[in-house]
């Protein structure tokens, strides 16, 4: 458990899955709650301008991942941050120490996108609509996220209603509050 965390004094927890799942929402519940630091990468890496263009399938910048890190590298050292982000294959393993997969429901997640609630600036079309909803990219994701992050670390979490969010930042933070470094 907390693998290579003897440096932190608080622990780092990624917040992945696809877009309007609610990482956004639940990471910024959570750092509410804890104190922790919320990052939003599409929207830190919008403002300090670590971009590379348009990426289609998310309607988002493509992310220049190494400058990103590069950028983030002190904060992730230090502890204490709550990555918001859809990917999760370039931050190194040991960045963090929970990594939590929210998934929705297809037919939830397609209201959430047919009303064009996330924090999505032009809302999908309908051929984004139809891929996102496949839930192809829960699996591709899942896939990654078992990929890159051992087993005891990762944490699937549904996020279907408000009661899950609710739920949700009560696990999160009754973790956060018992962890402790590895000395
Ligand atoms: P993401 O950051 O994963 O794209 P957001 O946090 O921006 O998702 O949430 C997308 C929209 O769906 C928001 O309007 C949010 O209020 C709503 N939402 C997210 N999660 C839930 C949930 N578990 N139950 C109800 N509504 C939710
Ligand atoms: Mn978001």
């Amino acid at each position: 458990m907390a693998q290579n965390s003897s440096c932190r004094k608080r622990p780092n927890i990624l917040i992945t899955g696809t877009p309007g799942t609610g990482k956004t929402t639940t990471a910024a519940a959570l750092a509410e709650v804890t104190e922790l630091c919320h990052i939003n990468v599409g929207d830190f890496a919008n403002e300090e301008n670590l971009t590379n263009g348009w990426d289609d399938t998310f309607d988002s910048y493509y992310i220049n991942e190494d400058l990103v890190c590069d950028a983030l590298e002190n904060l992730m050292e230090e502890g204490g941050n709550i990555i918001d982000h859809h990917a999760c294959d370039f931050f190194p393993e040991c960045c963090f120490d929970r990594v939590v997969v929210l998934q929705t429901d297809s037919s939830v997640l397609y209201d959430r996108f047919t009303k064009r609630l996330f924090d999505c600036p032009r809302g999908y079309s309908d051929h984004k609509l139809a891929s996102n909803t496949e839930c192809q990219i829960f699996q591709v994701l899942l896939e990654e996220v078992k990929e890159n992050y051992p087993d005891d670390i990762v944490i699937i979490l549904r996020s279907d209603s408000l009661e899950d969010i609710t739920k949700n930042v009560e696990t999160l933070t009754s973790w956060i509050s018992n962890w402790s470094p590895v000395v």
